[in-house]
């Protein structure tokens, strides 16, 4: 097996070179990225925490101008994003859960205000 040096100096550990470690990339010689996974995620949630506000506007006007866009596409991903929520509310459902809860707590008595048909 060979191994690959990540390109963050801050990494000094040669890891195995496959997908496992790194991301493929058809540009890289190897056919895999510079940095490794655990490097890259960590800089895009650096980056992300760095820049959230500029982050949560684009995405909010992304969303505005491409409204029509992005309802055709869940028209049609109707089966995947079903299957998508349940495997997220599976895996978040620790958090989602005491999330909600507080929630309902927090707001009882509108929810109790509200009239159901
Ligand atoms: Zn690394």
């Amino acid at each position: 097996m060979t191994f690959k040096n990540c390109s963050n100096p801050e990494h000094a550990e040669p890891l195995p070179a496959t997908s496992e470690f790194f991301y493929k990339d058809k540009r890289a010689s190897d056919g895999l990225t510079a940095r490794c996974k655990d490097c890259l995620k960590a800089r895009q949630r650096r980056y992300y925490k760095e820049n959230r506000e500029d982050r949560i506007a684009y995405q909010r006007d992304y969303n505005r101008v491409n409204q029509i866009r992005i309802l055709r596409w869940r028209m049609r991903n109707l089966e995947h994003l079903r299957c998508y929520q349940r495997h997220y509310y599976r895996r978040r459902r620790a958090v989602i859960l005491p999330r909600q809860r507080s929630y309902q707590q927090d707001h009882r008595t509108r929810i109790k205000n509200v009239k159901t048909p």
